[in-house]
């Protein structure tokens, strides 16, 4: 593992924030997942722009701009990749963190007076090739999305606190991972992934508006779907639609496209990956072969 911070890249032991970050203290931040395939950093512009558009609506300044989170990116990548020993480069994962930097004890965010901005890579952490191939088991999560008037789902802030009990009553209940709905009780997402229903041939996905998050992995998806000639929709999902789907899968940047085996112990009826799931699967690895 390798870490930017303070201005360098650092090893693990060497890379410290102070106790009165109000990262650490309040939550008080942003953060970014990115994956990196075979040495190139996979969209790393619109990972960037989501970036941005986290820290704006918290009012963080971006310590020297994009320009230089896009390098700050780089060099972290670069440095982790020649620490390992693998030919041809080998794929990792990037975290990037930025937060409202050390302050008083007070929550006041005007009394901190520098964003710190953090950069880990770090080895690919993937679900087991078990667990993949025998799809995740899922729950319905009795904690909800929040409305964005409460904590905007479009934000990915240091707060993950419901996506946290929402897996961890998952895990407590035996299954992978947990779906949550929103307020109103329509489907969100998983703890920490899009969601996607394949229903008759068309592929369809909760809106951002229903508490999803803007995935990149959802948007390529989408995409790829469309130039398979599938029918896509993005629209309201309810409960009962998943438990009567033909397959189900999620999305994200570490884990890609994972096929989802059952729902509340309901069993989905497609043998796991359904059809559709392996193609926009295949699909999706010639995308990110090709373009990294
Ligand atoms: N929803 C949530 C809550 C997430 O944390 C993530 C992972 N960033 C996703 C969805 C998937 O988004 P992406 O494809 O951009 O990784």
């Amino acid at each position: 593992m390798k870490i930017w911070i303070d201005g360098q890249v650092r090893d693990p032991e060497d890379a410290r924030i102070p106790v009165t970050d109000h990262g650490l203290l309040y939550g008080d931040g942003v953060f970014e997942g990115l994956r990196v395939y075979a040495g190139r950093v996979w969209k790393l512009d619109r990972h960037l722009e989501r970036l941005a558009g986290s820290a704006r609506s918290l009012g963080i300044e971006i310590p020297g701009g994009l320009v230089r989170v896009r390098s700050v990116v780089l060099e972290t990548v670069e440095e982790f990749l020649a620490s390992q020993s693998d030919e041809p480069p080998s794929d990792a994962y990037a975290r990037l963190i930025l937060t409202r930097g050390e302050g008083p004890l007070g929550i006041d965010p005007f009394s901190c007076k520098e964003p710190r901005l953090i950069c880990i890579v770090a080895p690919l952490e993937l679900f087991p090739s078990d667990t993949l191939a025998r799809g995740l088991a899922l729950i319905t999560s009795s904690y909800r999305r929040a409305n964005p008037d409460v904590l905007d789902p479009g934000v990915k802030s240091l707060n993950y606190l419901t996506s946290v009990l929402a897996k961890r009553e998952a895990r407590l209940r035996g299954a992978d991972d947990a779906i949550l709905l929103n307020e109103r009780g329509r489907v969100a997402e998983a703890s920490a992934a899009n969601l996607f229903a394949v229903a008759d041939g068309c592929v369809a996905t909760p809106p951002v508006h229903e508490g999803a998050l803007d995935g990149v992995t959802r948007e390529t998806v989408l995409e790829l779907a469309r130039d398979q000639g599938l029918h896509c929709e993005i629209r309201t999902l309810t409960r009962s639609e998943l438990l009567c789907a033909d397959e189900i899968f999620l999305t994200g940047t570490g884990a890609r496209l994972v096929p989802v085996r059952s729902i509340d112990s309901v069993d989905v009826p497609q043998p796991i990956p359904g059809e559709v799931t392996r193609k926009l699967d295949e699909g999706f690895r010639a995308l990110v072969s090709r373009d990294a």
